[in-house]
C-alpha cells in the first residue's frame, strides 16, 4: 500500500501557504505573460484582470509573505509590495498582509 503524503503538515513543516485559492486565479485563464511584464511594458492589462479576481487578497498575502519579487500579484507591483512591506513594518501589529482596498 502506498503512504500518503499530508500535505498541508509539510506546509507547516517548511513553512509553505496552502496555494488552493490558486485554483480560482483569474490568471489560471488569461496570457500568463500579461502577469510578467518586461521593461516599458504596462502592467494595466494584468492590474485590471487582479481587480475581477475572486482570490486577489489570498493572492496578495501570498506575494508579500514570501516576498515576490516579479511580476503582478494581487494587483500590486513589485515597487508596490515593497511599499506595503515597509508600511506594515511600521505597523508591527498588521503584518505583512494586509486588507485589499
Ligand atoms: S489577483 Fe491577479 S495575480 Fe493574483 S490570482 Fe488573481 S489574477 Fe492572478
Amino acid at each position: 500500500m502506498k503512504k500518503r503524503i499530508n500535505l498541508p503538515i509539510l506546509a507547516a513543516e517548511f513553512n509553505v501557504q496552502a496555494l488552493d485559492w490558486q485554483s480560482d486565479a483569474v490568471c489560471s485563464q488569461t496570457d500568463p505573460d500579461i502577469f510578467f511584464p518586461v521593461r516599458g511594458q504596462s502592467s494595466e492589462p494584468a492590474k485590471e484582470a487582479c481587480a475581477g479576481c475572486p482570490v486577489r487578497e489570498p493572492c496578495l498575502d501570498y506575494a508579500l509573505t514570501n516576498r515576490e519579487t516579479h511580476g503582478i500579484w494581487g494587483g500590486t507591483a513589485e515597487h508596490e509590495r515593497r511599499a506595503l512591506r515597509r508600511a506594515a513594518r511600521s505597523r508591527p501589529d498588521q503584518g505583512p498582509g494586509r486588507k485589499v482596498g
